[in-house]
């Protein structure tokens, strides 16, 4: 099968690069599968879980990705991200830390609060590193 070079790049740096038979992606719109070939597009993300399908699709990268845009060209699947890490450079406790204070803060705050909406998108990345490494 036909591969595609993906790239995952934040303002600290690239973090993850390679050539896949698809990535998968949390659009606002929905998930996204691309494929080699892609029509070119972007579009915005979620919070959520790249998925990188190796050869044969048998093994997969996952990257974690807060928000940020992912650009297809014909050759190339750029992914511009807030924040990302790949599965084994993901701090566990830190992220188990992150998702109790954002717990704290939404009990402390009332909804309508804009520091209820920070805690709960802090809760959202929490819980998408804790998936990632397959502790949630
Ligand atoms: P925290 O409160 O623990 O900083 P956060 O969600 O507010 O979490 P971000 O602002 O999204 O953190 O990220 C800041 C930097 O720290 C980024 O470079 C991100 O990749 C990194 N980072 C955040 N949490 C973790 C983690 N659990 N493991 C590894 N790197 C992390």
């Amino acid at each position: 099968m036909e591969t595609i070079k993906v790239s995952v790049v934040t303002p600290d740096g690239p973090v993850y690069e390679s050539e896949v038979e698809m990535v998968i992606a949390k659009a606002q719109s929905g998930e996204l599968g691309i494929l080699a070939g892609h029509i070119p597009m972007v579009a915005p993300l979620e919070i959520g879980v790249v998925r990188l399908l190796k050869a044969d699709s048998k093994e997969e990268d996952l990257v974690a990705v807060s928000g940020g845009f992912l650009e297809v060209r014909p050759d190339q699947v750029t992914i511009l991200a807030q924040a990302a890490e790949k599965a084994e450079d993901i701090d566990v406790e830190r992220a188990l830390k992150a998702k109790e204070r954002a717990e704290q803060r939404m009990q402390d705050q009332k909804a309508e609060d804009i520091d209820f909406r920070r805690a709960e998108l802090a809760l959202q990345r929490a819980i998408n590193r804790l998936q990632v490494t397959g502790k949630q």
